[in-house]
């Protein structure tokens, strides 16, 4: 780094980069263990793609009947249910979410925990020594500055740190072509009770207001295709608005529905690259545009709705993914591989929204494999968050080490949570017992604490 950078005379135990999903939660997992922690987030707020991409609700991941998901993912839905910001349908479903609300949850179980964090600040790069991270260069209102810790979290979800100090990493599937990125958004002022009832008599029941979940996707039978093919046809909408189209209700906001779309353009899917990230901004917003014109003028129930809100973050669902210790592939979880150091469970699908055209969701091998028995499931080992070449880092989130295909897999919320946990409290030990050197920690014992935490591992 020739650019001139001040040091900060403060040192922490641990530095989390990206205060998102697994971020947040590494940063309060790693607090409770005693660790003197900061959190440094781009944006003003904590959460990442869940809260500012406006990702609701959390996937299911429950395998014979019990969440996979436990420990402090059991913790923000217990607190945002007592807001009413959180809710549980009638199949015991309670991963429906507010992710306004979730921001402020995230930063009281941080704070509260004795961590702290730095909202607008972006790491620019670490510097790196013989293999270890020294401290990490960030820009915000201070300009360049150098902040210093034993152990780093790299959770920007772009393993950004991890690629800058030289780990190697993947990115792509065989094309390099990555997943889709959608902008998401919000539709207000909605009459609810009519929207459900005009789509109960269109093929897609819903349980309530309070619980609605309606979808279009050319091709997969969708009750509403035919609404969609005639929006095509009068100019409402265009081919690709149907490429994915589904909505959420949100607890805690009567009248409101959040869009997981738009999809973005295809030739602009490298959500590491900025201008991609700059170009899904626009063409979002344009087909938003689209997408708002035909839900008030064919869906009954919102012809009085406005826009709510853009997602401040266009979510971006695979970038770089680094070469770890171990690489979780397709053949591990349609085994349903077990391992000694499992820090996480899943049960979520092969789900790829793939740019070539169409959800690839279930892999081929669907019926035959282990893994698609109901109380099936595979592990994710504490070898996938240990990048290769970096001795004081960590790597939870989308960009753990896995392949294209595993990673769509493993990359939903409740999982980035638990990688998140474990690589906080690996980050704790680290720092407190092995000067930082994050492979001394045996996998076996953490698995044994997130036990102790409640994990279900
Ligand atoms: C459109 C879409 C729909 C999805 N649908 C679902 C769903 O319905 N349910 C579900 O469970 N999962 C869903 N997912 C998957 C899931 O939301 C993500 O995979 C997961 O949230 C990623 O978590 P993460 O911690 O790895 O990254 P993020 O949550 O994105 O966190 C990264 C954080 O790092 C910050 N950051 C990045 N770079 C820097 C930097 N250089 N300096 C400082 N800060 C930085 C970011 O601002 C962000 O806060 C969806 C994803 C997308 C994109």
């Amino acid at each position: 780094m020739s650019l001139p950078y001040t040091t900060l005379p403060r040192r922490w135990d641990v530095l989390v980069a990206g205060g998102g999903t697994a971020g947040a939660i590494a940063g309060i997992a790693a607090a409770r263990e005693g660790a003197r922690v900061l959190v440094l987030e781009s944006q003003g707020s904590l959460g990442g793609t869940g809260t500012n991409a406006w990702v609701t609700p959390l996937m299911r991941n429950v395998s014979g009947g019990v969440n996979l998901n436990r420990g402090l993912t059991d913790e923000l839905k217990a607190r945002l249910l007592a807001r009413g910001d959180g809710a549980v349908d009638k199949n015991g479903n309670d991963n429906w979410f507010n992710p306004e609300a979730l921001k402020y949850v995230l930063e009281v179980l941080l704070l509260e925990a004795g961590g702290e964090v730095l909202y607008h600040t972006s790491v620019v790069a670490p510097v790196v020594e013989a293999g270890h991270i020294h401290s990490l260069v960030v820009h915000n209102k201070g300009g360049l500055q150098a902040l210093e810790a034993d152990v780093f979290i790299d959770a920007t979800g772009d393993a950004d740190v991890a690629a800058a100090a030289g780990v190697p990493f993947h990115a792509g599937d065989e094309d390099g072509l990555h997943q889709a990125m959608s902008l998401r958004f919000t539709l207000a002022g909605v009459d609810l009770e009519r929207l459900c009832t005009f789509l109960a008599e269109h093929g897609q029941w819903q349980e309530s207001p309070r619980f609605m979940h309606f979808w279009m996707v050319w091709g997969k039978k969708s009750s509403l295709e035919p609404l969609f093919r005639r929006a095509v046809v009068e100019g409402v909408l265009e081919e690709r608005d149907g490429d994915y189209f589904q909505a959420f209700s949100v607890p805690g906001r009567p009248g409101e529905l959040s869009f997981n779309c738009p999809r973005i353009r295809a030739d602009l899917n490298d959500g590491a690259d900025p201008w991609h990230l700059s170009g899904a901004q626009t063409d979002g917003r344009e087909s938003i545009e689209r997408l708002i014109r035909f839900c008030k003028t064919f869906l009954p129930g919102c012809g009085q709705a406005y826009l709510g809100s853009y997602a401040p973050m266009v979510g971006v669902r695979e970038t770089r993914r680094i070469v770890g210790d171990y690489t979780l592939t397709l053949g591990d979880i349609l085994d349903s591989r077990k391992f000694e150091d499992a820090v996480c469970r899943n049960h979520y699908p092969v789900d790829i929204h793939s740019v070539k055209g169409g959800a690839k969701l279930l892999h081929e091998r669907e019926g035959t494999a282990p893994y698609f028995a109901p109380d099936a499931y595979h592990e994710l080992p504490y070898r996938c968050l240990l990048p290769q070449g970096v001795e004081n880092l960590l790597v939870p989130g989308r960009a753990a080490s896995s392949t294209f295909e595993a990673q769509s897999s493993i990359r939903v919320q409740q999982n980035c949570h638990s990688m998140g946990e474990a690589a906080g409290v690996a980050a704790a030990w680290a720092a407190r017992e092995y000067g930082g050197t994050v492979r001394r920690v045996a996998g076996m014992a953490l698995r044994e604490r997130l036990r102790a935490l409640g994990a279900n591992v």
